[in-house]
């Protein structure tokens, strides 16, 4: 994926969702009802490992890019079960959803781990998307911002300021994750811009020019409000995006 001035990121986790007939099914409904999305947004669907190259080959002649879900940060390696960068990028893959935090809980997926795979993706040209946020009694005990402070300071601790516009930062608060919970658009506005301020106090103005996303059950029915937020630079989408008429209406959102 290129370097962008902050152009909106509409991105799908499919999560262990779509077998490769599925995934076929999923692109030839989707793609006739996005064919005249102008160039000023991006899309991403980010299938299970198994169905990337049947995503790759169907939206080969489009303008959605296909990322994978996790990765090793080793080029190569006894590590069983794993997939490397360089596997990603072989296939064509074109970005990495990094720290989800279903990997974190259920995954044991660290962050001194996660500093090193955003450093390998980016080494490898893939475009990072680093999920951060809170779970339902951090934000109660009000240790929210701590929660994020730590967790961009660490995984993002092998970056230099120049990287920041090809990396992708994706707010997702825990409590909202598949629980149809969404943050307020204000919440979402308040919390990305917060993630911004630490951005910009470490990095300076390259802060500008990343993108950071908003995840937690967004849906058709309020895409629109979370766009209008001046911080939200565009969401990462799970159970809604396993829908083509749902997904294709988040990429349409009315700005
Ligand atoms: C996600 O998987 O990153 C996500 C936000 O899921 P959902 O949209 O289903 O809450």
């Amino acid at each position: 994926m290129t370097e962008t001035q902050r152009r909106p990121l509409l991105a799908g986790n499919w999560k262990m969702y779509k077998t490769r007939a599925e995934t076929m099914q999923f692109f030839r409904a989707f793609l006739p009802l996005i064919a005249d999305v102008g160039e000023e947004r991006e899309v991403a669907v980010f299938p299970p490992f198994v169905a990337l190259e049947t995503a790759l080959r169907e939206t080969a002649d489009s303008r959605v890019a296909i990322g994978a879900q996790t990765m090793h940060y080793a080029d190569s390696g006894a590590f069983t079960g794993e997939v490397s960068p360089v596997m990603l990028a072989e296939v064509g893959a074109r970005a990495v959803i990094l720290g989800h935090s279903e990997r974190r809980q259920y995954f044991a997926e660290n962050d001194g781990d996660l500093s090193q795979k955003v450093r390998a993706a980016l080494d490898h040209g893939l475009l990072p998307v680093l999920c951060v946020g809170e779970t339902a009694s951090e934000r109660e005990a009000g240790s929210t911002e701590a929660k994020l402070v730590r967790q961009l300071d660490e995984d993002l601790a092998l970056v230099r300021a120049e990287e920041l516009p090809t990396l992708v930062i994706a707010y997702e608060p825990i409590w909202a994750i598949g629980t149809g919970k969404t943050a307020t658009p204000e919440m979402a506005q308040e919390t990305i811009a917060f993630v911004r301020e630490r951005l910009r106090e470490r990095f300076r103005a390259a802060a500008e020019l990343t993108r950071v996303l908003y995840g937690g059950s967004v849906k058709a029915n309020n895409i629109d409000a979370l766009m209008a937020q001046p911080d939200v630079d565009g969401v990462l989408v799970g159970g809604a995006s396993l829908d083509p008429q749902e997904f294709a209406r988040i990429v349409r959102y009315v700005a």
